[in-house]
């Protein structure tokens, strides 16, 4: 089932030990405890006792089929979990299994997608369903490589997905064990992230996998990263693994993990344009497209939006949004400023009143004019819905 022989192969030269206890590859630095067939088992029996004791009552915990623990891996990526939680109730309500998943509108699953980002996942996740309805009979796949071969679907989620639903023994690592691990072995030198440290860790992650009950030992080990084994100020007085630890018993728990890479943020002004059709203030109904295929949000709906970086006023962007309708566009006041992040970009978006003039043909399709309330049928990005709530106040 596992595919971490292939994965092996890419560990560099196995380390040399440079003296008792600890190890050397190039720059990078850890302590070889995990070497040790007395503290791996050690360390597996408080952890597992310490999960018995404290796992927190998830939804996805409660049965554990491949379809529930998938659809609970892809929404917590990216995501907190307390974010996810009624996004997967409501999620499970609507799509019970993989066929229902398969055949669902598009639009209705953005809709409940709507505002837990990463809308690719979204999309990905109904591409796999088609998949297994397709290639494998509606039954979620049980090999590890057919698991990862579904769209959206990495190394990582396939390891999750088998390990915590069938107890397969498949390595995890993401950002809370790439934490764990590295403290667990005093990892130094390298940041986790880095591919040396990561093919280590991984390596590790393998090693440290009991022969049973391999899924509640990654889940745990995630979870005491979520719990008690925190990026600050870890919580070592109460942490099971306490003794264990290499990071702790050399005090270097501040220091590791080593930086993680930063996101350099950058600053820019976007524009949105609110433009009404005139006609009575009680039935109200305003300009918004889909947005196609390749674009921002990709499959949502949005009010006209200017993007491009050149754009300095209101009016600039009201005449790019002139020439992508063919329509003379006049921008009026500014009725908000939304300030939202969109990957490593820290977005100011303006948003103006506009008008069309009366110089041309109604806006071409995708464009079409909605009222509020089939604009709230509508799945839209976040600062779309909150323009949307804004006009309807
Ligand atoms: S002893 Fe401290 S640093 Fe080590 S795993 Fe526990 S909480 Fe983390």
């Amino acid at each position: 089932m596992s595919r971490s022989s292939s994965d092996r192969q890419a560990v560099p030269a196995k380390s040399g030990k440079t003296q008792a206890g600890k190890t050397q590859t190039g720059q990078l630095q850890h302590d070889a405890v995990w070497q040790d067939a007395d503290w791996r088992r050690s360390l597996r029996r408080r952890l597992l006792h310490w999960f018995s004791q404290n796992a927190r009552d998830l939804p996805w915990r409660r049965d554990t089929t491949l379809y529930r623990v998938w659809v609970s891996e892809i929404m917590c990526q990216q995501t907190q979990v307390a974010t996810v939680i009624p996004y997967f109730e409501r999620f499970l309500d609507a799509f019970p299994d993989i066929a229902s998943l398969a055949a669902a509108e598009e639009q209705k699953l953005l809709g409940l997608w709507e505002g837990l980002g990463y809308y690719r996942r979204a999309r990905s996740m109904h591409a796999a369903a088609k998949k297994i309805m397709e290639q494998h009979g509606g039954e979620f796949p049980e090999s590890f490589e057919e698991v990862i071969d579904l769209p959206g679907v990495g190394r990582y989620t396939a390891g999750a997905i088998l390990s915590i639903s069938r107890q397969a023994k498949l390595p995890i690592l993401e950002g809370n064990t790439q934490r764990v691990f590295s403290r667990w072995v005093a990892l130094r030198g390298a940041a986790p992230v880095e591919p040396p440290a990561t093919r280590l860790l991984w390596e590790i992650a393998e090693t440290l996998l009991p022969r049973k009950r391999a899924g509640d030992f990654n889940q745990a080990a995630m979870e005491l990263g979520a719990l008690v084994c925190t990026p600050k100020q870890p919580a070592c007085d109460i942490c099971p693994v306490n003794g264990l630890c290499a990071a702790q018993a050399r005090g270097l728990t501040a220091e590791i993990p080593g930086k993680l890479s930063k996101i350099k943020y950058v600053d820019r002004t976007e524009f949105a344009l609110v433009i009404a059709q005139a006609i009575g203030d009680e039935d109200r109904q305003f300009l918004v497209r889909q947005i196609p295929a390749g674009g921002r949000w990709e499959g949502l709906w949005d009010f006209p939006r200017l993007t491009e970086d050149a754009l300095a006023s209101a009016d600039q962007a009201a005449d790019q949004l002139s020439r992508e309708l063919g329509v003379s566009v006049s921008a009026g006041s500014r009725l908000t400023v939304m300030k939202h992040a969109v990957t490593r970009y820290r977005i100011s978006l303006q948003v103006h009143e506009a008008t069309l003039g009366d110089d041309g043909e109604p806006p071409p399709a995708p464009w079409k004019y909605c009222s509020l309330a089939e604009i709230e049928q509508l799945p839209m990005s976040v600062t779309g819905r909150q323009i949307a709530q804004m006009l309807g106040s």
